[in-house]
């Protein structure tokens, strides 16, 4: 048993804390309730029936499934029309779907939340030579840094203002950086501003992390594109792949048009007999979200007890997407930390997680992710740049009754070495 291997301390410790953290459960619990109202409302509306996942091969033409399945995305991020695709292989991959469907050369779009997520910083053209990043076709790139973890909103509405900027982009969560992630208040502010100055401009956010974690989604307060991923929140740790990106309905023509061609559009493409597991996926969503959410709230608490330094969001801090953040300070706290996260994992947990490189990140990373679904971020996961402060980033957790074992096993290799096996 996992629970022998920890110290009674550490056992009494998470009995407190979950004294403590009540009042946040019951938050998560509300959120959760009303989000399956709005979901399990979605699918009746949608007549979802069982002939729906019948596996249609070849050129996916009347796929009833896939259609019913984009109408209740649709509705779940507050949105007109949707492509949820397993064709749309990932997060970043619906990303840049969106930015080449909505940007041509000579267009200009802008990033109000600083630097975008590392996946982006390829296809924008901000490093590396590849002939297909949007610089390579002539897009230009703007920046408007946050000020204080807020929008820097002066100059976001001088820039707009001028009415030569095609697209923004607002990243909701914090990616791997140290700002807050921001609220779907913050986005409503921000969206509204902009909006008073320019009716055209198309305003995107990439939604990754942030799905049913408020009773809003960006699509609610005015969002033209939302893009995320579904080995995250929507997948709900049961669909195989897939992004999606959700929307105006003329933008996501654009978007359809551009992943299969004009004169096809959303109407053909294949869903390899995945069309049970998304919808099961998006059903399971909220609880699945609720109980990420309870692992990080739970984690937050026992690392701040314990005296580790900016631990973010605190505990009982407003939660806007899944993601914790811990410094742990020195790497022997790091490597084990995720070392205790992996051998708690129910896949590859004895797999040894050791400093490595890897492509695209500038420094040595540490990496635990056990899944079922290989790179999955909806399933329990941490993972850090080896360098000072470090600083953990962790996220998912399908079901609080194994996420807060995890977390229990992981402090103890941190306090008190490996535990005896
Ligand atoms: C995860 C993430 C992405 C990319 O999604 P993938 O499915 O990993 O490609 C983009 N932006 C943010 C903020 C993310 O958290």
């Amino acid at each position: 048993m996992i629970t022998d291997q920890i110290d009674a301390s550490l056992l009494k410790m998470a009995e407190e804390a979950e004294k403590e953290i009540k009042p946040q459960f019951e938050r998560i619990d509300k959120v959760e309730q009303y989000n399956a109202d709005r979901i399990l409302s979605a699918f009746i509306e949608n007549q979802v029936s069982y002939s729906d996942f019948a596996d249609i091969n070849g050129y996916g033409n009347y796929d009833t499934g896939r259609d019913k399945l984009e109408a209740i995305f649709a509705t779940i991020l507050g949105c007109e029309d949707a492509l949820v695709r397993p064709q749309i292989m990932s997060g970043t991959n619906a990303l840049y779907l969106a930015f080449s469907a909505m940007l041509k050369p000579g267009d200009t779009m802008i990033s109000i939340t600083g630097t975008p997520y590392d996946s982006l910083q390829e296809m924008i053209g901000l490093i590396g030579d590849s002939t297909q990043s949007l610089k390579a076709f002539g897009v230009k790139y703007e920046q408007i840094d946050l000020v204080n973890n807020e929008f820097d909103q002066n100059a976001i509405v001088e820039r707009v203002k001028e009415n030569n900027v095609k697209l923004v982009e607002i990243q909701r969560s914090r990616g791997y950086s140290s700002r807050k992630s921001l609220t779907i208040a913050k986005l409503e502010a921000i969206i509204k501003a902009i909006r008073e100055v320019n009716k055209d401009v198309i305003i995107m956010v990439d939604n990754c992390y942030g799905e049913l974690v408020e009773e809003k989604e960006p699509g609610h307060v005015g969002a033209d594109l939302i893009v995320g991923s579904l080995m995250k929140n929507l997948g709900g740790g049961i669909a195989p792949t897939g992004g999606y990106i959700a929307g105006r309905k003329d933008l996501i023509a654009m978007c359809a048009d551009r992943l299969t061609s004009p004169g096809i559009g959303k109407d053909l493409g294949a869903n390899f007999n995945m069309n049970n597991a998304f919808f099961k996926g998006v059903f399971l969503a909220p609880e699945a979200v609720a109980n990420a959410l309870k692992t990080a709230v739970f984690s937050s608490y026992m690392l701040a007890k314990l005296g580790f330094k900016n631990v973010s969001p605190a505990y009982d801090e407003y939660r806007t997407d899944i993601i914790q953040t811990v410094e742990l300070s020195t790497k022997e706290n790091l490597v084990r930390f995720t070392q205790g996260l992996q051998s708690s994992s129910p896949i590859d947990s004895y797999v040894r997680v050791l400093p490595a490189p890897m492509p695209g990140y500038p420094f040595d990373e540490v990496m635990a992710c056990g899944s079922f679904t290989q790179g999955s971020t909806i399933e329990l996961s941490g993972d850090a740049p080896v360098i000072e402060p470090y600083t953990l980033y962790m996220q998912g957790g399908l079901s609080y009754a194994y996420g807060r074992l995890s977390i229990l096993l992981a402090l103890q290799h941190v306090l008190h070495g490996e535990p005896q096996k």
